[in-house]
């Protein structure tokens, strides 16, 4: 078994999908193909959702706009307005209009997901329709009957037991080599489409892997592989080759966009191999993941946080900042779901650095401010430089104004502005 996973990016015109099906065509083992919605659908339906919950008439044509984008790219597949596929995409649009018209419930995170997974369910409907025209004939498998999560919507966590027996019996029952799912979603027990979390696509790629023990996994990007740095800013940014699972989880954890956080641990714990490659030369490299250690010596490796907020914190009493204090600091980000990025502590003072995004963001600085005097910096930059030298530190913080800087072993982060 192998498992593909194709990305918006590289289903997000009809030429990709084609370029998609030649891929599929070369490959001669059993494949579990993995989709993600098309281009940015999972966006536009989080704006499209955001709108009804506002009872905005401007939903309706953001919902034309995504039913648009994709009838252009299935008639630019299926000539013949005869085919199938135009009855499923009317009745999956058509469930979503419906929708529009009523007045969404309070649980928001439910919405969500069943409003969101729209984008996975029509995009695998169309690519299974595809290379079924294209002589390649496949199971289209429904993620949310066969991959089990608990209620958490917007979070979904995998019931794994409840997860394995289903993919084995999926494959046990098969009626062809070739499986197409969805990534990013799933079904609760009692039948309610869950997510797991943006850009999860990754994730369930992985989990399939692993439960199946294939031979590989590869996701397929627009981007030749993984790279020392965002080439829409450093147009330098070179090629990694191969990057341990170590380095790959670290990458994600400083917020490179490399490959969904969770991805790794399943593969890590059964020594699959994870390729990233380009689907515009499906024989290019790419860079491999696996093993413990990076074979290479490692090249300094930036990633750049953007709309950074740098948060200091000081008792109104003048008191310590000591372990009591900083749990009850911690509680209230527990509280709001704020991810710190960075944190820098003196005798009466702690400094927290973290995305300046989200509605709950202020809420958490007023509650904040019941103890401490807050002082804040917005729009700051937070760059990582993994395994950092002196010339690349200096590169990317020339004509800054640096603000925090900090330094382990392998890791580099400054605050600028
Ligand atoms: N379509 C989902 C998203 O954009 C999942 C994925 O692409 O991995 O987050
Ligand atoms: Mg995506």
């Amino acid at each position: 078994m192998i498992v593909y996973k194709f990305g918006g990016a590289s289903v997000s015109s009809a030429s990709s999908i084609k370029s998609l099906a030649g891929i599929v065509k070369e490959c001669k083992e059993e494949l579990f193909i993995v989709i993600s919605a098309f281009g940015k659908t999972t966006n536009n339906l989080e704006a499209l959702l955001s709108l009804w919950y506002k009872n905005s008439d401007k939903r309706f044509s953001v919902y034309n706009d995504i039913v648009g984008y994709h009838y252009n790219i299935i008639s630019k597949l299926f000539p013949s307005v005869n085919h199938h596929v135009y009855d499923v995409f009317s009745e999956l649009t058509l469930n979503i209009e419906r929708r529009l018209h009523d007045v969404p419930g309070d649980n928001y995170d439910f919405e969500y997901d069943q409003l969101v997974s729209y984008g996975e369910l029509i995009s695998t409907r169309i690519v299974s329709a595809f290379l079924e025209t294209s002589g390649l004939k496949n199971q289209w498998a429904d993620a949310r009957s066969w991959l089990k999560t608990d209620d958490t919507f917007r979070e979904g966590k995998v019931n794994y037991i409840q997860t394995e027996l289903n993919i084995k019996e999926l494959v046990r029952t098969r009626n062809s080599n070739i499986y197409v799912t969805q990534g990013f979603i799933g079904g609760t027990a009692d039948g309610h489409t869950t997510t797991l979390g943006r850009e999860g696509s990754d994730y369930t790629a992985a989990i399939i892997a692993s439960m199946l023990d294939a031979v590989k996994l590869v996701v397929w990007k627009d981007v030749p592989g993984i790279l020392t740095a965002d080439p829409l800013f450093f147009p330098e940014a070179e090629k990694l080759d191969f990057i341990s699972y170590r380095e790959a989880i670290e990458l994600s954890f400083y917020g490179a966009k490399v490959i969904h956080p969770k991805t790794i641990k399943p593969l890590q714990n059964k020594n699959i191999p994870l390729y990233v490659k380009s689907f515009l030369d499906p024989g290019g490299s790419g860079t491999l993941i696996q093993g413990p250690e990076s074979q290479s010596p490692i090249r300094p490796i930036v990633i750049i946080k953007r709309e950074q907020i740098l948060v200091s914190l000081t008792p109104r009493d003048f008191s310590f900042v000591v372990e009591d204090c900083l749990s009850r600091i911690f509680a209230l980000f527990f509280k709001y779901n704020v991810k710190v990025n960075l944190i820098q502590h003196s005798a009466i003072s702690f400094t927290l650095c973290f995305d300046n995004k989200g509605p709950f963001v202020m809420r958490l600085l007023e509650e904040l401010g019941i103890e401490f005097r807050v002082l804040y910096n917005e729009d700051l930059e937070l760059i990582t430089i993994r395994h950092y030298t002196q010339d690349a530190i200096k590169k990317h913080s020339t004509g800054r104004k640096l603000i925090v800087e900090q330094r382990s072993r392998t890791t580099a982060m400054l605050v600028v502005s």
